[in-house]
């Protein structure tokens, strides 16, 4: 069987699968399949009400904050979220601030500079010049903006494509009440704990560490929900999703649904997401020593940036890139290509992504690949 080391979507853990595979043939007793089930059936509003308490349950979510379950992808969501909180009466048109850190940061800083002047038209900080091999400060760019009169401030807690991350230490060491921070933490929400207190909203699409593609969860103040502005679909209504236009709470995709609710009781039940976290801590770091301790290859992030989620890496002489592509492809390793829209920063790289389900000895596995293509180089 082929291994896959994608950026996502993912496999899930066999167990998690296994589920879904049975919900594709009887979704809850119910005789039906997830996939046909109409998605006002009693049994999909008790899913979706238990996937949303196993939210609050392994992210100690409190009671100020919702979590909203729709479509769209955390694309549509980056994009629409800071025009919804915009509108809301702070009496003055409010700002936003972009961290530029990396290759989604800038998905999101240019989409919102079409917003301009309300966005500010220069990132708050950049890591462009190191070429998004480190990740700014989080906490220096938050009170730079609460200096400067910023009202959202937006950045990304992983950087997916360039293999970077925002360090526990700066994830606890910042946020409140003004500016409110607006995080897109596709690529790591679940994989350890955050302090959801200290966010105005966290946006992640479920592909990666918590589900199927499709759903994007969306976790946010209730205060902030704001009246959608006109122009938006209603399907980024998030006023209209939780309830409060009198609107019912959207269940849009039954099968993306399964999944997220069985990945979230796997994840209780695994020991929540410290263990998650645990996990992450032996998985990331064998495959960096692998890289560091190697004569042939090379870390792209900075070390002290270096992601757990996705590991860039390259090869010192390009010359064994074709060989080396071979090797992993002779030993059923799929998935393991740099984005190609990095190429030309990084040159001809390597993206791994180790999320949740990734099991342990897949990284082994992948390792002992490595050592082996040394050996005989
Ligand atoms: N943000 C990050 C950090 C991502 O890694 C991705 C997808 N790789 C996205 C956003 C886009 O997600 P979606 O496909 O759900 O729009």
């Amino acid at each position: 069987m082929t291994i896959s080391y994608s950026p996502g979507p993912v496999d899930l853990p066999e167990t998690v699968q296994q589920r879904c595979d049975l919900a594709e043939i009887d979704f809850e007793g119910t005789g039906m399949r997830a996939s046909a089930i109409p998605h006002r059936h009693k049994k999909v509003e008790e899913v979706l009400a238990k996937t949303r308490a196993l939210f609050r349950e392994a992210l100690d979510i409190p009671k100020t904050h919702t979590v909203l379950l729709l479509e769209g992808g955390a694309t549509t969501h980056f994009t629409t979220l800071p025009q919804q909180v915009w509108t809301r009466d702070i009496g003055r048109k409010p700002h936003i601030g972009y961290v530029d850190g990396g290759y989604w940061s800038g998905k999101a800083l240019a989409a919102g500079r079409k917003l301009s002047p309300i966005c500010r038209e220069s990132p708050l900080a950049s890591s462009r010049a190191q070429k998004y091999t480190t990740i700014p400060s989080i906490r220096a760019a938050y009170d730079d903006a609460a200096n400067s009169g910023i009202d959202f401030f937006f950045f990304n807690a992983n950087e997916t494509t360039n293999g970077t991350q925002v360090s526990d230490d700066e994830m606890a060491a910042f946020g409140g009440d003004w500016p409110y921070p607006i995080a897109d933490m596709t690529s790591e929400l679940l994989s350890r704990p955050i302090n959801v207190s200290a966010f105005g909203a966290i946006i992640a699409s479920a592909q990666k560490n918590f589900g199927k593609q499709g759903l994007t969860a969306i976790i946010i103040r209730e205060d902030l929900i704001a009246p959608c502005p006109h122009y938006l679909p209603p399907t980024c209504d998030y006023a209209l999703s939780h309830g409060k236009l009198g609107g019912p709470l959207n269940t849009f995709n039954v099968p993306t649904l399964f999944s997220i609710y069985a990945m979230l009781e796997w994840i209780r039940d695994m020991g929540g997401v410290v263990e998650m976290e645990r996990r992450s801590r032996i998985r990331a770091p064998l495959l960096y020593d692998a890289i560091d301790r190697s004569d042939l290859f090379e870390g792209i992030a900075d070390p002290a940036h270096r992601s757990l989620m996705n590991v860039t890496f390259r090869l010192k002489d390009m010359a064994l890139y074709e060989r080396f592509v071979q090797a992993l492809e002779t030993a059923h390793i799929a998935s393991f290509n740099g984005h190609r829209e990095h190429n030309d920063l990084y040159g001809q790289h390597f993206r791994i992504s180790l999320y949740n389900g990734m099991p342990i000895e897949n990284v082994q596995y992948l390792v002992d690949v490595m050592k082996e293509f040394e050996r005989r180089s």
